[in-house]
């Protein structure tokens, strides 16, 4: 990792309007752990623990920073009690297994030194093993029952999948998705979940995904049609669901898009800020992410609340689908984005928490 003077760390922690950020070197690993405290509005901050290679140690410092906020208004969305927060790993590159624990036992430390200031959970580059080592570490694990880790991605698929249900609704007059076309990119934790309720609710399923392994899987056991990775913008359909990664939609991407709706559950989907007027531009009804995603968080507070029966929690999804609803709803009635719906009702739970 290239050395960083430490003009770069300050300017990212001076730019930032969070509530505080959290650095540590780990000498032992040469990583950086960084803890992105958002906001504590609602409640102790809670999310999820990224561990990846960075350009530099600000970028990993950025990318907590920015998931953090994006926490903050998840949990407003959802009306809950609780703040927005993120954790990232920084690795200087590859670390083996030893390595690897040695940090994430370091990291737990730190985390339980907070006293519950941070919970967490899995996030990219975490695996349901590390939960569990986190967990005999600190208390402030999220998911993690007697050595059994929860999954979220069945519940953010069912969240998704109600998100798709209400916008077909608001946008396609549609009271079911027989026969409604939906892309799904990237067919992974969530998005093969996602896929095969849409399947068994009658959808024409068409899917895409960079692992010839997963496309394989969803084409095999859905009855799903195969599209290129990179053809996947041009296929026409009335729904397009970005579940792999974010950053999808974009000025070269949006011109090419052939649907009425984006709804998926890849984080941080639109590019830059522009993105979402060149989706309106172009008749595009776009669901906000972190609504429409928002169905794992809610289920690990429902864990976190005693709710242990996972039926009942797949059933709780339907929240998601009502959120997007009144969020559709006061778009249309205020003649306002989606987007611009969706961050009023985070002002308003922030308000009410203020
Ligand atoms: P995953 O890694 O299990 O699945 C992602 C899939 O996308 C993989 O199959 C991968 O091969 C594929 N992919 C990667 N790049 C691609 C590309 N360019 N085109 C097509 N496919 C591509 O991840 P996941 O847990 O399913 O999460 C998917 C997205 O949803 C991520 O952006 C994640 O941040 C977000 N998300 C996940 C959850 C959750 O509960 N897991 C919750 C909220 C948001």
């Amino acid at each position: 990792m290239p050395d960083i003077t430490p003009h770069d760390l300050e300017s990212v922690l001076r730019d930032w309007d969070g509530e505080a950020s959290v650095a540590r070197f780990d000498r032992e690993s040469g990583a950086w752990i960084f803890i992105a405290l958002h906001s504590t509005v609602l409640g102790p901050a809670v999310g999820g623990t990224r561990m990846r290679v960075y350009p530099t140690p600000a970028d990993g410092l950025r990318d907590a920073q920015r998931l953090g906020e994006s926490m903050t208004l998840k949990w407003a969305t959802l009306e809950q009690p609780v703040g927005g927060g993120k954790a990232v790993l920084a690795l200087p590159g590859p670390l083996d297994a030893e390595a690897r624990r040695g940090l994430l036992r370091r990291y737990g430390g730190l985390v339980e030194s907070l006293r519950g200031a941070f919970g967490t959970g899995e996030d990219l580059g975490t695996t349901p093993e590390d939960m569990a080592l986190l967990a005999t570490v600190t208390r402030y694990v999220h998911g993690v029952e007697g050595g059994h880790v929860t999954d979220p991605g069945p519940f953010t698929a069912r969240g998704v999948r109600r998100g798709i249900e209400a916008a077909v609704r608001s946008v396609l007059g549609r009271d079911d998705l027989g026969g409604v076309t939906v892309l799904v990119q990237g067919v992974g934790d969530v998005g093969y979940p996602l896929a095969r309720e849409l399947a068994d609710l009658g959808a024409r399923l068409l899917v895409s995904d960079v692992d010839a392994g997963r496309i394989e899987r969803a084409v095999t056991t859905l009855g799903a049609t195969a599209v290129l990775p990179e053809e996947a913008w041009d296929a026409p359909c009335d729904v397009f669901a970005p579940c792999a990664i974010g950053g999808v939609l974009s000025a070269s991407t949006i011109p090419r898009l052939q649907c009425r709706i984006v709804a998926g559950s890849a984080n941080a989907q639109l590019e830059t800020a522009d993105d979402e007027a060149r989706l309106a531009e172009r008749g595009i009804v776009y669901v906000p992410d972190y609504v429409v995603n928002a169905g794992g968080a809610y289920a690990f507070a429902l864990l976190g609340r005693g709710e242990r029966d996972e039926a009942r929690l797949l059933e709780h999804m339907d929240y998601i689908g009502e959120i997007v609803d009144a969020v559709l709803a006061e778009s249309k009635s205020q003649g306002s984005s989606p987007l611009a719906a969706a961050g009023q009702r985070v002002s308003r739970a922030l308000a009410r928490g203020r």
